[in-house]
């Protein structure tokens, strides 16, 4: 953002209006291990939010929210493990800033993985079942059932998130399962919200409250 190489000393209070015009936006982390990162920035654009890529502990010290994306929960908690990153995405998440894991990044913030067994962050009480719809069916689109009702969710090699606990909301299903759930300020879906034009659930992350879609 820092323009052209070209700005003088006169340019002063052009260059401090797109400073505050920034700075006022939130500022929403991607990790960037391994997976879907550009499509997660997109969307946080379109929510009016500002994406920085996480690779490092201290890269979490400047942002206000953060996703974790799809890809290969393997891989990716490999790079955790390498990072050093597992003890401060468990703290981040636990100061309250809301955090949202898709897919692969929903098995990761599970309690536990049935198959396939990946070291977990523990932050919602679910069991994940990886790739749970079989190879047969390895991609999908099917509509949300619930509170964020015609949602096209998109599953790649999805998983299925079983015995929610009694802190968990389950916020959508698909078939009976479900596909969207939050506890506290972490919420995870089985789909990929990032490869649709609908951006609620961007939206959800970045004003928990509702309060900017409420007029
Ligand atoms: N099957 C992958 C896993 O279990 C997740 C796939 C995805 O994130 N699209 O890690």
């Amino acid at each position: 953002m820092s323009g052209r190489g070209t700005m003088g000393p006169g340019d002063g209070p052009q260059r401090e209006e797109s400073e505050a015009a920034t700075t006022s936006r939130l500022s929403v982390g991607i990790l960037a291990v391994q997976g879907d990162v550009a499509a997660h920035a997109a969307a946080l654009e379109r929510v009016g939010a500002r994406a920085h890529l996480v690779r490092r502990e201290k890269d979490l010290d400047a942002v206000d929210a953060l996703i974790l994306p799809g890809g290969e929960s393997t891989t990716i908690a490999k790079g955790l493990n390498r990072l050093g990153l597992y003890g401060p995405l468990e703290a981040f998440a636990r100061s309250g800033r809301p955090v949202l894991g898709t897919c692969a990044g929903a098995v990761l913030l599970a309690r536990e993985v049935e198959n396939h067994p990946v070291r977990c962050l523990g932050l919602i009480d679910v069991v994940a079942v990886r790739n749970a719809y079989g190879t047969q069916v390895d991609s999908f689109a099917a509509p949300a059932e619930g509170a964020l009702e015609g949602l096209r969710c998109v599953f790649i090699r999805a998983p299925r998130l079983r015995r929610p606990g009694p802190d968990v909301e389950v916020l959508a299903r698909v078939d009976g399962w479900p596909v969207f759930v939050r506890q506290g300020s972490v919420m995870a879906t089985t789909f990929h919200p990032e490869l649709t034009d609908d951006v609620r659930v961007h939206a959800m992350l970045v004003d928990p409250s509702g309060e900017s879609r409420a007029g």
